[in-house]
C-alpha cells in the first residue's frame, strides 16, 4: 500500500465533473508528479488531499488513515506539508524567526507565539531551526529580514519552514511557477538535495516538463478530471495518449 492512497475520488462543481474515478497511489520515498493540461483537475485534486475540499465520492488515506473531513491543520499534523505557489513567509521577521514559528505550531497545534517554557526547550528549537537552515544553504542569512531575500531564497526559506516540521509527505503545487530559469534550476537542485538527505516523499504538481523530468520517478497524467496514464518518466515521454492530451496530436 502507498503512503498516500486516493481511491475512486470524484468531485463535482455544479454541472461540471471536475474529478471522476481518480485512483492514485504515492509510494513512500518517491517523487511522484501529477501533470496534465489546464483545467485537468490538478488543483482540485490537491485541495482534496489537504482538506480544502471534500470529494463527493471515494477515499483519501495517508498511512492508512482517512484524511477526509479533517481540517487542513489536522492533516498537516498527520505529516502532510504543502509548499504553495507563492512562498508564504513572514516578510517582517528574520529568516531564523520564520523557521521558529512552525516549530511552535508543531508543538502546540496553533500558530500562537508564546513564551518559551524553559531555556532548554528554547535552545533545542533554536538548534533545530539553525540546522534546518544549514540544510537549505541559508546559514549565512539567519538574521536577514525575510522580505529582502531573492525569490530563490524565499523558496528555500519556505522549504525550511515546511521541513522543520518533519513531514512524511511534501505536496508541491507548481513550485517553480513564474520563476526565471536560474531560480527554477536552483529549486530543482534544492529538491534533489532534500530528497537525498531525508526520508521524505514528494507529490509535485507541475507544468514545467523540465522540472517534471528532472525530479519525478513516477508520473500520473490527469486529463479531464481522470488519470489517463501512470508510468515512469521514460515511458510517459513518448506515450501516444499523453502526446494527444497535450499536443492534440
Ligand atoms: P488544473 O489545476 O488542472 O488547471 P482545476 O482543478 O483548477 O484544474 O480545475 C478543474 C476544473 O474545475 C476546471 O474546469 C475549473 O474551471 C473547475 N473548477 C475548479 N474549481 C472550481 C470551483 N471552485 N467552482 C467551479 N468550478 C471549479
Ligand atoms: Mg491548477
Amino acid at each position: 500500500m502507498g503512503l498516500l492512497e486516493v481511491k475512486d475520488v470524484g468531485k463535482r462543481f455544479g454541472g461540471l465533473q471536475a474529478l471522476s474515478d481518480v485512483n492514485l497511489s504515492v509510494q513512500e520515498n518517491t517523487v511522484h508528479a501529477i501533470i496534465g493540461p489546464n483545467g485537468a483537475g490538478k488543483s482540485t485534486l490537491l485541495n482534496c488531499l489537504i482538506g480544502k475540499l471534500i470529494p463527493d465520492t471515494g477515499s483519501v488515506t495517508f498511512q492508512g488513515q482517512s484524511v477526509l473531513g479533517r481540517k487542513p491543520h489536522e492533516i498537516n499534523q498527520m505529516g502532510i506539508s504543502r509548499i504553495f505557489q507563492t512562498p508564504e513567509i513572514f516578510g517582517d521577521l528574520t529568516v531564523l524567526e520564520n523557521v521558529l514559528i512552525p516549530c511552535f505550531a508543531k508543538r502546540d497545534g496553533s500558530f500562537r507565539m508564546h513564551a518559551f517554557e524553559t531555556v532548554e526547550a528554547e535552545k533545542d528549537l533554536n538548534e533545530k531551526a539553525v540546522a534546518m537552515l544549514e540544510d537549505v544553504n541559508m546559514q549565512d542569512k539567519l538574521q536577514m529580514q525575510a522580505s529582502s531575500l531573492s525569490r530563490g531564497d524565499k523558496r528555500r526559506l519556505e522549504m525550511a519552514m515546511s521541513l522543520v516540521q518533519d513531514p512524511k509527505l511534501l505536496l508541491l503545487d507548481e513550485p517553480t511557477a513564474g520563476m526565471a530559469r536560474a531560480d527554477t534550476n536552483s529549486t530543482i537542485d534544492l529538491l534533489k538535495e532534500i530528497k537525498e538527505k531525508r526520508d521524505i516523499t514528494m507529490a509535485i504538481i507541475e507544468h514545467d516538463m523540465h522540472v517534471v523530468f528532472s525530479l519525478a520517478e513516477r508520473i500520473t497524467v490527469l486529463a479531464q478530471g481522470t488519470p489517463l496514464v501512470e508510468d515512469t518518466p521514460d515511458n510517459i515521454r513518448d506515450h501516444p495518449k499523453v502526446r494527444e492530451a497535450y499536443l492534440g496530436e
